[in-house]
């Protein structure tokens, strides 16, 4: 790997907060096994993680304690608990077209990361997104679908390159996440750090966001 796990949360906080924010190791230990899930997702084709009878009702009597909040992609090509061999009551994951950061999203990311503690929020768009290329070729759809389109065109920004747009809609909404205070507050106590990545639909790997100077 030719980043650090380090490297990945500060690209995240300055995209988020645009500051530099306190180390937080707990951040550190859910991205690391967020990224041997995918691993393990890469070499066995299936999800291995515990779905038994056992973590259900473990779950149900102790109440849940996911160790990542994840804004990723309705797409059903992109299914989160197998692309990071996750199971019950490991992640906490918040869909929609275009990985959007809405007033819904952002509270139930609140919600996560002051209720629950989770110490990552990870942000996931991925390559070949329709919400993306909706925007991109500036589709007029009508009701809802045409103000979500109109927020992920606000999030491509001037790109024309499909990556790069992609790119761009992601970083926009990390940045959308400096808009709470929740999440500011605890960020920069270094009980929450952010991360970004793009997941491959052909390949099934997450790439995570790093600088790029
Ligand atoms: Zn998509």
């Amino acid at each position: 790997m030719a980043h650090s796990y380090q490297e990945v949360l500060r690209c995240g906080a300055q995209l988020a907060m645009n500051e530099e924010l306190p180390l937080c190791p707990e951040a550190e230990e859910a991205l690391q096994r967020l990224m041997s899930g995918n691993a393990l997702f890469l070499e066995k084709r299936h999800n291995p993680a515990e779905l038994t009878d056992r973590i259900r009702l473990q779950t149900a009597h102790e109440g849940q304690h996911p160790r990542t909040a994840l804004l990723c992609c309705a797409d059903s090509r992109v299914p989160p608990e197998h692309i990071f061999s996750a199971g019950i009551g490991e992640l906490f994951v918040i869909r929609n077209a275009g990985n959007v950061v809405s007033p819904a999203a952002l509270g139930s990311l609140e919600y996560a990361a002051a209720h629950l503690h989770v110490p990552l929020i990870l942000i996931m768009g991925h390559r070949g997104c329709g919400a993306v290329t909706a925007a991109l070729q500036k589709h007029q759809e009508p009701g809802a679908l045409g103000a979500l389109i109109a927020q992920v065109h606000l999030g491509i920004g001037h790109a024309h390159d499909p990556r790069q747009a992609e790119r761009n809609n992601l970083c926009h909404s990390l940045e959308a996440l400096g808009e709470s205070e929740v999440l500011r507050d605890l960020a920069d106590r270094g009980r929450l750090a952010f991360a970004g990545a793009i997941y491959d639909i052909r390949t099934g790997a997450v790439e995570l966001l790093i600088h790029e100077d």
